[in-house]
Parts: structure tokens; C-alpha cells; sequence
């Protein structure tokens, strides 16, 4: 009766993981995405762009070198945007490569163009060329993602004033660099620029940045952006952004201004659903351009799914593919589990920090008793190995019975190391677990034993004296 059995809506992590699973469930599936976005904002503009530029300004400035062979060590002198984006490209290029393969592989159809409903079961796809077509599925997951929100009062040229999707289209690094918004991605490109030796000046509406983190790691991130020239306004807004043919002047509300090469707007993101015709669905978005969805991420029309940055929080591609595999097998009938509360944060910046479960902050604020157990990575023989003497990683213990309450870690590899924490709590596993385990020597995966025992030391000490 239908074309399709599942009819996904954008192929980035969300699209790509419902079409796979409903596949290899043995459903007819079709994929609906615009010519030159296979892979969706995860792979041509977002996370795998800024992730592989992190590396190539890693590599190029020889940054995490310098603690061994002085201050002045580069690989490269005159870093340019084509070095950048060599890197950048060729891993592009790959990834696009292997989803394609992966489709094609589980006979996923592509449909390429852009996807609106004509009515609930039914999708008009219009190319490139402006052709319609149409395709109809007794499912639909919408996964189409979002866009980087741009104040109407900005006059946004692709240049000397961007977003977040302009970086990769910058035709030379910036000697100076005004980044409005210190949000997760802000903040990313931020640190990425100033390794490469631009000014960067961060302007931020609220009095402190990523406050969902550990405060500690926070101000250790803090210190080291200044160390690499970085401004930090906070508290302050950008009134309005002035255009000259050399640059921008940044005006803040306080008076400031503020002259760079570049303004870099990362003020949020916005929902695409807006642009599906939803009426003839039966949906409607929210006033940020997003869907609602219960928990086996249904919109408020049952056969109709929503997954990934389109739902909102917490619009990242880690969850976003799973949240696609798991509403695939909603829809296909097969019997799923919830999604786990316990999920790791990742965040970017140089150096990078990773977390899973609570902080301080929200411990205290719930009255909820632990204790700390640090490691810090110049105690590590790998620490001093690599040259990283900054990087720490925190446990937060129940006293009363050792389980692990959070992991927070800052510095090389936090966001392969939190992983080991989240096997631990997962499994509902004890410090006493980390303090007898036998970690490889050296690696940095020990500080997960030192600061067992840190944490292990201070309760005992506490229970000796009571
Ligand atoms: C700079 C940056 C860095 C990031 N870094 C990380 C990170 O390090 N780790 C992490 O986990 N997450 C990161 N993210 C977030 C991550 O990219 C998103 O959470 C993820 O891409 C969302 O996946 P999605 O499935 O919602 O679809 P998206 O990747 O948003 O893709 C949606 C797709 O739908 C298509 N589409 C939309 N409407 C239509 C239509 N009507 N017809 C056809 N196709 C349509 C679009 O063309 C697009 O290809 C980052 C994001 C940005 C912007």
C-alpha cells in the first residue's frame, strides 16, 4: 500500500541510525536528504568538522608538545586555512563514503531533495532541479535537525561576520576573533582558534560558561584559554555588530567596543521542523522550531517519529543516533529498552573535558553527602610521558556505600576515559572496584585507580576518627 515501511526525514546521526535499524529489521526504508548533506549537520558542518579541525590545529601547533620542547615549538610556522582544511575534507570525504556504503549495503533508498508532508503518510521531495516527487510510509521518523540561530539584527555576510557553519569557509585565520555565546561549540572554536594564535575575545550573556560542568574543571579551562589570550566578557551582551571593510567592531551594551577580523555568532540553534509543512501532518512545532515527543519518541500523530537535534535537549550526535535506533525499533514492532539516564558529556575544547553523572554543584544542592578522590596527570608516569602536567580526574563517592556518583575528567583523552567511569556506574559498580583493579602501566585510565584511592583514603581517615 505504501512505498515504504519507514521513511526517514535528513540522514544525519539520527536518520542514519532509525534507516540501519529499521533495515536490518527486515523493513522497506527510505531516506529523504538534500543533495550535498549525506551524513546530515554531524558530518558536512558540525561535530566531525570542528572534531578534525581540533586535530590538525593539535597537530599543526605542536601545542601539546611544547611542555617537552620549549614554548616556540610549532610543526608549522604559517598555519593557513588550506592546511586546515586538507584534513578537514579528506575525513568529510571518507564519512560521506562510508554512510553511502552503509545505506546502500542494507538497500536503504536515498531520495535526494528536500522533504515536505502532503499529508501524514506522505512526503513531496523536491530536487535540486526543482522536480517533485513523492514517496508514502506507513512510518515516518523526522530527523531533519537544526540551524544555527542568527539574530535578525546582524547582518551576517558569510565572512567577516558567521556562525558556526561559516568556520569551515574561512578563507585565512583570523588574527583576531570576537566569539559571541560560550555554549559548547563557542567555546570549542574558541580554544581551537587560539591555539592557532588569533586573539580571541569571548562574549557571554550569563556570569559563568558551561555550568552544567564541574566548577573545578571549569576554572581550570578558564585559566588555560587565558594563558592562551583569550578575553573573557562575561556578563556582557553584543548590542550590535558593525561591518567595515577590514573587520568588525563588536558593540556591547555596556558601551564596549570591540574590533576583530571576525565575529563569530554561536547564540543557539534552531529547530527545522517549521520548514515540513507539518499542518498536513497533523503536527506543529514549538516556538524554537522543534517537536515534542513521548518516550518512545512519538509525536503527538503516533506513526509519526522525531529524533535528534529536533527534539531539543540534549542535541548531540551520541544521543541523537540512539535515539534514531531506538524510535526505528519502536516502530518496527520490536520490543526496546529505555534510553540509560546516565549518558557521558563530551566537550571539545583544548584541553577537553568529559563528565557522566552528577557534580558537586548538584549534589550539594540536593543535600546528598560525598567525597572527592583526585589524580591529577603529572602523578602518572603517562602524564609526564605526553607532557601533560594539567589534566586531573575527579571521582565523587558515596560514603555510605562507594558507588560512584560522578566521574569528571580534564585533559588529554577525558572524553575516552569518562567511558571507563561510565562501564563502573553503569554496572553499579564501587571505588573498591577501581582501588583493586590492575590498570596497564603506564596509561592515563590509572588516574581512575589514584584517585580511587584518594577518594578511599579520605573516607577511611573520616571513619578513624568517628
Ligand atoms: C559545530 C558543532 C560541533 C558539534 N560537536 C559535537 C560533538 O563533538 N559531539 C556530539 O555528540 N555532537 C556534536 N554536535 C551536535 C551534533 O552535530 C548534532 O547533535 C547531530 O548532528 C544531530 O543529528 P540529527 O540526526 O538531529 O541531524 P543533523 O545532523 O542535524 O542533520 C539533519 C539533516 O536533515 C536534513 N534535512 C533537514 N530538513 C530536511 C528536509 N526537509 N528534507 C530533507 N532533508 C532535510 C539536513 O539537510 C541535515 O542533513 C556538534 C554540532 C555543531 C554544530
Amino acid at each position: 500500500m505504501y512505498d515504504f515501511d519507514v521513511l526517514v526525514l535528513g540522514s544525519g546521526p539520527g536518520g542514519q541510525k532509525a534507516a540501519i535499524a529499521a533495515a536490518k529489521l527486515g523493513r522497506r526504508v527510505g531516506v529523504v536528504e538534500r543533495d550535498n548533506m549525506i551524513g546530515g549537520v554531524c558530518i558536512n558542518t558540525g561535530t566531525i568538522p570542528s572534531k578534525t579541525l581540533r586535530e590538525a590545529v593539535l597537530y599543526l601547533t605542536g601545542l601539546s608538545q611544547r611542555e617537552m620542547y620549549g614554548q616556540s615549538y610549532r610543526v608549522k610556522d604559517d598555519i593557513t586555512v588550506a592546511d586546515l582544511a586538507a584534513r578537514t575534507q579528506h575525513v568529510i570525504g571518507r564519512e560521506i563514503d562510508v554512510i553511502r556504503n552503509q545505506l546502500t549495503r542494507n538497500r536503504v533508498s536515498v531520495l535526494n531533495g528536500f522533504g515536505r508532508f502532503a499529508d501524514p503518510n506522505t512526503l513531496t521531495v523536491t530536487d535540486g532541479r526543482g522536480r517533485e516527487s513523492h514517496a508514502s510510509a506507513a512510518k515516518v521518523v523526522i530527523a531533519s535537525g537544526t540551524r544555527p540561530a542568527r539574530p535578525s539584527s546582524v547582518d551576517f555576510d558569510e565572512r567577516t561576520i558567521i556562525d558556526s557553519d561559516g568556520i569551515i569557509n574561512l578563507e585565512r585565520v583570523p588574527r583576531s576573533m570576537v566569539v559571541v555565546g560560550a555554549g559548547v561549540i563557542g567555546i570549542e572554536y574558541a580554544s581551537m582558534f587560539a591555539a592557532l594564535g588569533t586573539k580571541v575575545t569571548v562574549v557571554e550573556r550569563r556570569d559563568r560558561m558551561l555550568e552544567f560542568c564541574d566548577l573545578e574543571v571549569i576554572e581550570a579551562l578558564k585559566y588555560h584559554l587565558r594563558d592562551l589570550a583569550v578575553t573573557f566578557r562575561f556578563g556582557e551582551s553584543v548590542a550590535s555588530v558593525e561591518r567595515y571593510a577590514e573587520g568588525a567592531v563588536a558593540v556591547l551594551e555596556s558601551g564596549k567596543k570591540i574590533a576583530a577580523d571576525t565575529v563569530m555568532y554561536s547564540a543557539g540553534r534552531q529547530g527545522t521542523a517549521p520548514d515540513l509543512e507539518l499542518s498536513a501532518a497533523g503536527l506543529s512545532a514549538d516556538a524554537r522550531g522543534r517537536l515534542s515527543v513521548d518516550e518512545h519518541f512519538r509525536t503527538a500523530v503516533p506513526h509519526i517519529y522525531a529524533v535528534g537535534d529536533v527534539i531539543g535537549f540534549p542535541a548531540l550526535a551520541s544521543t541523537s543516533m540512539e535515539q534514531g535506533r531506538l524510535a526505528a525499533h519502536h516502530a518496527c514492532d520490536e520490543p526496546v529498552r529505555a534510553m540509560p539516564a546516565l549518558q557521558p558529556i563530551g566537550i571539545y575544547t583544548i584541553p577537553e573535558i568529559s563528565f557522566i553523572g552528577r557534580t558537586e554543584d548538584d549534589l550539594t544542592a540536593e543535600s546528598i553527602p560525598f567525597e572527592v578522590g583526585i589524580a591529577r596527570y603529572r602523578e602518572l608516569a603517562r602524564g609526564q610521558i605526553i607532557g601533560d602536567s594539567y589534566g586531573m580526574l575527579k571521582l565523587l563517592v558515596a560514603p555510605e556505600d562507594g558507588r560512584l556518583l560522578g566521574v569528571h575528567i580534564f585533559g588529554t583523552g577525558a572524553t575516552e576515559l569518562v567511558h571507563i567511569g561510565q562501564a563502573v556506574m553503569g554496572c553499579n559498580g564501587t571505588v573498591d572496584y577501581l582501588v583493586d583493579a590492575v590498570f596497564n602501566y603506564p596509561t592515563l585510565a590509572e588516574a581512575y585507580k589514584v584517585a580511587a584511592l584518594d577518594a578511599m583514603n579520605k573516607m577511611r581517615h573520616l571513619s578513624r576518627l568517628q
